[in-house]
């Protein structure tokens, strides 16, 4: 047996040190595309690939692009800092599922006034607009610093245990709900050159100007180094537009609202009997509907004893088997812009967010009331609102950046049980924002009802020993 580091990832102020044009993570991708057709060792592909680098682009350029091997620009990696971008964009962006992102966290830092103006409102004709625009988002940031300076003082009185980057922590977590999606943030992304051509599709096709820049810095800044790898950022994907649907429909059957968030659209029938079934069909010869009628015929006590024997020795961290995979939930869930920014960093599900936006609830936490904020909140939000409606009428792509975390979206969410238990380990744990905990814990109570063996051990972290 032998292994070899082939590559990994460096800051770029080293890879400039180097001075040559080999330093592109092409010459990897060549190699191994080679691998499967090559009885050279793999070492001795690398080394080719980085004598003959045009030979090795159009290598990579056949076997990708002509042949469909499109895996292979999986082995190119890289790390982009974005700066100064709005949430807007940040939400486009990490509408990618197959990358890493850490985004600037509006809980653990105080954001100053800075806030993205749209380019869409430099149209002269939209002056008012502008104008008002930068009048409303300055009015935001300065109620959140009140309300903030005001949360510190009662969280202080509330919680006098806490230390003071708690205590800050929890202002700044329940203050954030009145900034605008224009506020600006920052993010590292890690991602291999096939998804970052998914990425540059997505911000060539998008409405707003400042994807349209991010997509001109992106792509001229990537195809310098990796130029096989990256080719059709601007085909188009399948995207149904149901222009023909009358979107006045008269009532909203069960509607959701800020106070009861979540319901369950489906789930897969007889969870408990399917995943003990599949995890007996690695223990028994039988076909999975033998095992499954196996499983109908036990009493409750044999079927408890052989769930025991299934989490025995389960820790907290432990990921369940996969097993879990095969049964899937589906949720609607009504919450804040706050909440789907972090909620939409899970990224093993299939996730839907309603696309026009448009918000019948807006949500804000308990505390804001006892700071004596509501009535100020109330009337902001309201100004905020009518002057959203007039603007996104002239131009609604503008308008999108003067939503408000406080605004509710629809979301569509299907999730499997092995990744509802990594959900909830993480959001109903002590650590989790409030909004997105209520919304995991709501989840467990109507998995448990479907799943009660399966969900026997869906708890947060912090919940852990004591359901242990
Ligand atoms: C208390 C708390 C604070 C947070 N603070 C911040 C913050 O300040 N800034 C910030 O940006 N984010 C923050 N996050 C978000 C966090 O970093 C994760 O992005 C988010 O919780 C999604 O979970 P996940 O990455 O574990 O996995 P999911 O996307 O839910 O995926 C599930 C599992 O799939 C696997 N997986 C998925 N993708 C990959 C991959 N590319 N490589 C390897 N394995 C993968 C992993 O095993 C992962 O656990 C915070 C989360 C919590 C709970």
């Amino acid at each position: 047996m032998q292994v070899q580091i082939a590559g990994f990832n460096i800051d770029k102020s080293l890879i400039d040190k180097l001075d040559t044009e080999l330093a592109t993570p092409e010459v990897i991708s060549a190699a191994y595309a080679r691998i499967s057709r090559s009885s050279k060792d793999v070492t001795e592909l690398r080394t080719e690939a980085m004598e003959e680098l045009a030979k090795a682009r159009a290598s990579n350029d056949r076997i990708i692009f002509e042949m469909g091997h499109s895996s292979i620009a999986e082995h190119a990696v890289f790390n982009i800092d974005i700066i100064g971008i709005s949430r807007v964009l940040a939400e486009l962006i990490q509408s990618v599922r197959l990358a890493s992102f850490t985004e600037k966290s509006q809980r653990y830092v105080t954001l100053d006034e800075d806030f993205v103006i749209p380019k869409e409102l430099d149209d002269p004709k939209l002056d008012w607009f502008k104008k008002r625009y930068i009048a409303y988002s300055k009015q935001l940031f300065a109620e959140y610093q009140k309300t903030y300076d005001k949360l510190l003082v009662y969280y202080k009185k509330k919680f006098p245990k806490l230390n003071q980057r708690e205590l800050e922590g929890k202002a700044k977590e329940d203050a954030r709900y009145i900034l605008p999606m224009s506020t600006k943030t920052q993010m590292g992304i890690t991602i291999n050159a096939r998804s970052l051509e998914n990425l540059l599709r997505k911000l060539y096709h998008s409405p707003l100007l400042e994807a349209k820049e991010l997509y001109d810095l992106l792509f001229t800044e990537v195809s310098k180094i990796s130029p096989s790898l990256i080719r059709y950022t601007e085909s188009t994907g399948l995207k149904p537009k149901l222009r023909s649907i009358n979107k006045s429909l008269p009532i909203w059957k069960e509607q959701l609202d800020v106070d009861k968030p979540l319901k369950v659209v489906s789930f897969t029938p007889d969870p408990d009997e399917l995943i003990l079934a599949a995890l007996l069909t690695e223990e028994l010869y039988y076909g999975i509907e033998d095992i499954k009628e196996l499983i109908y015929d036990m009493s409750w006590d044999e079927q408890d004893k052989l769930w025991r024997d299934v989490f025995e020795g389960i820790q907290s961290w432990h990921k369940m088997p996969r097993a879990f995979e095969l049964c899937v939930f589906c949720f609607e869930i009504i919450m804040s812009e706050s909440c789907w920014a972090q909620f939409k960093r899970h990224r093993i599900g299939t996730i839907i967010k309603e696309d026009e936006v448009y918000e019948p609830s807006h949500f804000y936490q308990e505390a804001i009331r006892k700071v004596k904020r509501t009535e100020i909140w109330e009337t902001q939000i309201e100004k905020v609102h009518y002057f959203r409606d007039q603007l996104s009428f002239h131009n609604e792509e503008a308008a999108r950046y003067i939503r408000m975390n406080t605004d509710t979206v629809k979301i569509l969410a299907q999730f499997n049980l092995r990744e509802i238990y990594h959900f909830v380990r993480l959001r109903s744990d002590d650590h989790a924002q409030a909004e997105i905990r209520n919304i995991s814990d709501l989840m467990r109570t109507y998995v448990r009802v479907f799943a009660p063996f399966a969900s026997r051990y869906l708890c947060g972290k912090s919940e852990f020993c004591i359901n242990d």
